[in-house]
């Protein structure tokens, strides 16, 4: 007799929501997975515009190479070889450029060469450098699961308390090399004297392994997940919101939708923020003191973004990124006012299958903060429930994104006249399509003081309960892959999920 399979039943259609309900698709579960939005993926969410595709929220990924971290879950997915990607300059998938200094200090793919280029920038800082490299190394072995292992949490117990800021200022005392070291802390929202190094390793790890982008948007990865939990006979259903998380004899028995449509399995998975995901739940078993402490965390800072489609044959395509300062001190970036914002942007080129010429579109990204925007928080505008948030708001849109347009221009000369038409992004759009409180661009903000309560366990009080997604373990695409491994291991076992993904490697 066929058993009956288990259900499980997953809110919230973000990498993270997906990976999971692909993972346990592939292992015999029945997944359903429900997302309020009209398009499935989160932040891997495109849009189009003048027949340019935009990001919403992933410009470029590591860790893809034949063998490393991410490359190996999508193997096992067996997506890997159906994504459309693009590898960035070996020589620079990043640059770093200070507003005082025409040079532009470069990145470059694989650690001999990431040394090397460094240290032709800085050959004093030759050991610094090499000694800098194999601590990043070092740091990213303390995790199992980044290297895809079985392990303990013994081992990255030594590196949790360690500032990023401290850490760099001990490899040199060369200030330039300092900020140059920290030159792409956007990736990870980085605070001086408050994000533990081991979020800057490991991101900063996958990417000088190596950096890629993806041809016509990461969107391509939601639907790959979605078909492989949809030809195991699961479902992934768009436009529908949970509202209700109800809990009976200590289990989880049905969440809820707005309309009151009630969906039951045996095992439930949150890929919505765990602060908005307590709000959901009405329950006695779970302590207030854990309650609070999810509900008073910090969250990653949000951003303020224009979309930029371009005149054709007018820009260069690149495959790199920018991170552009103007201030010496790249950890002062966020501290910005209205009159001195921003101090810092990037500038990121969109990868079309049309053309690597000629760019078709870029994006420029700025920090912004959630108060900036506030005086708009009671309106809600998403492509399902469109509203106009009203003139004020646009023109403030429009002034700040030809603020940053206007600056971009004087170290791109030529990008201000190749602008066909440009989109903005706010901390409302990110708090409205992703369902945050504030439009945090990475969720929880890790904190090396005390980073034991900035880490998020999959598991709750309630044992068919779990987190997943950016808040638990580590953000972006790899970090997300990586927390749903986490969170299915819950479920799976880890030695099991971990051996299958090895195994997968040899087929
Ligand atoms: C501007 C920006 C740039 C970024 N750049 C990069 C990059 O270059 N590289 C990289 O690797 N990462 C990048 N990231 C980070 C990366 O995109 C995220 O860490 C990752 O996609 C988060 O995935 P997630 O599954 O945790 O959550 P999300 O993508 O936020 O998905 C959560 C989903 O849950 C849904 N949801 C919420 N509430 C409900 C509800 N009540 N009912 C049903 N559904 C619900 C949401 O609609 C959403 O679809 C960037 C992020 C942003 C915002």
């Amino acid at each position: 007799m066929e058993s009956v399979k288990q259900e499980v039943l997953i809110v919230g259609s973000g990498i993270g929501g997906l990976v999971c309900g692909a993972i346990l698709s592939k292992n015999g579960y029945h997944v359903t997975v429900l997302e309020r939005n009209k398009q499935i993926g989160g932040n891997l969410q495109t849009y189009a515009r003048d027949k340019c595709i935009f990001d919403s929220g992933v410009h470029y990924v590591g860790g893809l190479d034949k063998g490393q971290n991410l490359y190996k879950i999508f193997k096992y997915l067996d997506i890997i070889d159906k994504l459309k990607m693009q590898k960035l300059d070996e020589e620079a998938f990043d640059r770093i450029v200070f507003l005082s200094d025409q040079k532009e200090y470069k990145y470059a793919q694989g650690y001999e060469r990431f040394a090397e280029t460094l240290i032709a920038d800085f050959p004093k800082e030759r050991d610094a450098i090499l000694n800098y490299c194999e601590q990043i190394k070092s740091i990213c072995k303390k995790f199992p699961m980044y290297q895809l292992e079985v392990g303990d949490g013994f081992s990255k117990s030594t590196v949790l308390s360690i500032d990023t800021k401290a850490f760099i200022e001990s490899i040199t005392q060369n200030e330039r090399l300092r900020n140059v070291l920290a030159g792409n802390n956007g990736l990870y929202a980085g605070i001086g004297d408050h994000t533990p190094v081991y979020v800057h390793a490991l991101v900063l790890n996958s990417y000088i392994e190596s950096s890629w982008r993806f041809v016509d948007g990461g969107s391509q990865i939601a639907r790959l997940l979605c078909k492989i939990i949809t030809n195991a006979g699961g479902i992934v259903k768009n436009r529908t919101e949970i509202t209700r998380f109800h809990e009976e004899d200590g289990k989880i028995t049905y969440v809820e939708d707005s309309n009151g449509k009630r969906y039951e399995a045996d095992y439930f998975i949150s890929n919505v923020h765990p602060a908005r995901t307590l709000e959901m739940l009405e329950t006695d078993k779970i302590r207030n003191a854990y309650r609070n402490r999810i509900m008073n965390l910090e969250n990653s800072l949000s951003a303020f973004m224009v979309n930029i489609t371009l005149k054709p044959g007018l820009m260069k395509y690149e495959k790199t990124n920018y991170y552009c300062f103007l201030h010496d001190d790249v950890w002062q970036t966020m501290d910005h006012t209205d009159e001195t914002w921003p101090l810092s942007y990037c500038l990121f080129y969109s990868a079309s299958s049309k053309s690597d010429t000629y760019a078709e579109a870029i994006t420029l990204m700025a920090y912004m903060k959630y108060e900036e925007v506030e005086k708009w928080k009671d309106s809600f505008n998403t492509v399902l429930t469109p509203e106009s948030r009203g003139d004020e708001y646009e023109n403030f849109k429009k002034a700040k994104a030809e603020k940053l347009i206007n600056l971009a221009n004087e170290r791109f000369p030529g990008l201000k006249n190749a602008v066909l038409s440009y989109y903005c992004a706010t901390p409302l759009t990110f708090r409205d399509y992703m369902g945050t409180h504030d439009g945090s661009i990475y969720g929880i903000a890790k904190n090396y003081k005390d980073p034991l309560k900035t880490f998020i366990s999959p598991r709750t009080r309630i044992p068919n309960l779990l987190f997943t997604g950016q808040n638990v373990n580590l953000h972006g695409v790899l970090g997300v892959a990586i927390s749903s491994l986490v969170t299915c291991a819950e479920i799976l076992g880890m030695e099991f999920l971990i051996d299958a993904i090895n195994e997968a490697q040899e087929a």
